[in-house]
């Protein structure tokens, strides 16, 4: 089960904390992997370094997914090189917290240009391929807050949403051309997204996690690999919560 020999996937963001833990988990299953890197070339040469060390098949590609050009003509490239795109895993994200009477409108932009109109930009460019082959599987890293809320989280909370409505459209769109499109919304894991948050406010927030803990991003990765796998066939337009119980 879940073997995805033969197959290409991009993970966006994948230099470290989730991203990271999913390409080396579909690395493990016999992907190939394109590991995204925006800043980071040296974490994501890690990466692929430590994929292949352990026999398995990586490569780095870096693009700002925020600059949907050039998001765009990447995957493109990608795409013609290896003669296909199996996986996208739209993992980029960033986070901008603060309440709603301090919100700056730069900062609201910013989210929704990383979080929002770069998945699209990569999902756009990644279904331009999947549509030829006729199959493909995409995945969108949303978030818990996107449907329970949270205080200060208001503008992250809405550009992870939209992720949602969006990934909802796009398995309609698709669906006759096989390919499934899914949300992965991670609770409270332990990344450097999260690093940092004083030791208090992290107790304060396991209080809320119902398995007592916060979540790990090869959690997150089994969830991606899953759904990437031929297992979930029929899975799309869904939702996959990994939050402990945090939102049920
Ligand atoms: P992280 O900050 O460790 O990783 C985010 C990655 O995205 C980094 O490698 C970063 O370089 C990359 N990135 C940011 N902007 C980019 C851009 N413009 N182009 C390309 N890459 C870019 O965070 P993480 O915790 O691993 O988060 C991964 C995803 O999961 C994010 O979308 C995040 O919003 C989501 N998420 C995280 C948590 C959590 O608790 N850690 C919870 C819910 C959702």
């Amino acid at each position: 089960m879940f073997q995805l020999t033969g197959k290409v996937a991009l993970v966006t963001g994948g230099s470290r904390g989730i991203g990271r833990a999913c390409c080396e988990a579909l690395a493990e299953h016999g992907a190939t992997v394109v590991v995204n890197y925006v800043k980071g070339e040296a974490a994501a040469k890690e990466v692929a370094d430590a994929i292949t060390a352990r026999g398995g098949k990586a490569e780095i590609a870096g693009f700002d997914v925020a600059d949907t050009k050039a998001a765009e003509a990447a995957i493109d490239e990608i795409a013609k090189r290896h003669g296909r795109l199996d996986i996208l895993v739209a993992n980029a994200g960033i986070s901008i917290d603060g309440l709603l009477l301090r919100l700056k409108e730069e900062d609201v932009d910013r989210l929704f240009q990383v979080n929002v109109k770069g998945s699209l930009a990569c999902a756009k460019a990644a279904t331009k391929v999947m549509m030829r082959a006729r199959t493909g599987r995409i995945m969108f890293m949303s978030s818990v807050v996107a449907e329970m809320g949270n205080v200060g989280q208001t503008a992250y909370a809405a550009s992870k949403a939209a992720v949602i409505g969006a990934a909802k459209s796009i398995a309609r769109e698709f669906a006759s051309r096989n390919i499934t499109v899914n949300v992965i919304t991670p609770g409270f894991i332990d990344t450097d997204m999260t690093s940092n948050m004083t030791d208090a406010m992290k107790e304060q927030l396991v209080k809320v996690v119902p398995l007592g803990r916060t979540g790990t991003a090869r959690e997150i990765a089994a969830a991606c690999v899953y759904l990437a796998s031929d297992e979930a066939a029929y899975v799309t337009g869904q939702v996959l919560r990994v939050n402990g119980g945090m939102y049920v």
